[in-house]
């Protein structure tokens, strides 16, 4: 049986990113399962909707158990951390962030749910955290790092490191590597947002008064700066059949209105546009040079 593992950060990231992906996969009868960072603490929300839950994490909790159902995963793991917030925030220093934990510390916990699930596929963020969510750079370093403690493969070697984390260059340290080179390696995909897309965004939003720096929900999405991120398209997955899925598993996520659905007219057609395939590039295996693009994440 084959099995997908997405390692995001927040409750919402597996669904507003590349929803339809994953529930292509469940649907074609592979166990997707969901390894969340944090449970989405320091999110502002609408207090009326807080009714019945203790606090924010229980009602992120909850949702992402809805959207779990409507993608079909397998399963829903926490990695225990708390959601540090965007940069500067104070949440970054509370003692249990993500943003306050070691690369290593978080690395060790993700190495834990690879051994036991032995995916054949891993997702993660891309090194720029998509949007530059510190969360989710730190995800995507400590994913890179479980590979190193897993199997002896050092793959984040290319010194691009964003400012603001302080996620630090891993070196290799033999001792606490757990290589074992008979388990098979999983191929290591990070999401990729199509760049023409954002460079359209970027150009048209202003025409309707919008300004592309302050974009989404909180106003943090700088989309100028994202549109200059260089994230490599290797594998373009055909999902326009789960588009209805996704569409239902975002909406669970009452809390964290997704962008998809705010915003203007020209905001919403561009995300509509790009709404038939999700992209994704791969660290894991290396790709080749020529290499054709790929159209499923499994290697098939
Ligand atoms: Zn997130």
């Amino acid at each position: 049986m084959k099995t997908l593992l997405a390692i995001f950060a927040h409750p919402d990231d597996e669904s507003f990113g590349i929803g339809a992906t994953l529930a292509k996969y469940a649907h074609e009868g592979a166990a997707v399962y969901y390894l969340c960072g944090t449970r989405g603490e320091s999110g502002t929300v609408d207090p009326a909707l807080m009714r019945g839950y203790t606090d924010v994490g229980e009602l992120r909790s909850a949702e992402l158990e809805c959207a779990s159902r409507e993608l079909g995963l397998a399963g829903v793991r926490y990695l225990g951390f708390r959601d540090s917030g965007m940069p500067g925030s104070p949440d970054n220093r509370h003692p249990n962030s993500l943003f306050s934990a070691s690369v290593d510390a978080v690395a060790e916990r993700i190495a834990g749910h690879i051994q036991e699930l032995n995916p054949g596929v891993v997702i993660t963020h891309d090194k720029f955290g998509g949007y530059g969510h510190p969360d989710h750079i730190k995800l995507h370093h400590a994913t890179l790092r479980a590979y190193e403690m897993l199997y002896g493969i050092s793959l984040n070697n290319d010194g691009d490191w964003t400012p603001g984390n302080n996620a630090q260059p891993s070196t290799v340290n033999q001792q606490s590597t757990i290589v074992n080179r008979q388990l098979p390696i999983p191929r290591l995909y990070v999401t990729a947002f199509p760049k023409g897309m954002l460079k359209l965004a970027v150009r048209l939003l202003p025409l309707a008064g919008q300004n592309p720096r302050q974009f989404g929900r909180n106003k943090d999405i700088d989309l100028v700066t994202m549109s200059t991120w260089v994230v490599p398209v290797t594998a373009r997955v055909r999902v326009s059949q789960y588009a209805g899925h996704k569409e239902r598993a975002s909406a669970c996520h009452i809390s964290q209105q997704p962008v998809t659905r705010q915003g203007n007219l020209i905001a919403r057609l561009l995300f509509r546009r790009a709404a038939g395939w999700e992209s994704f590039s791969r660290l894991y295996p290396p790709v080749k040079a020529g290499e054709r693009l790929e159209r499923d994440l499994f290697g098939a």
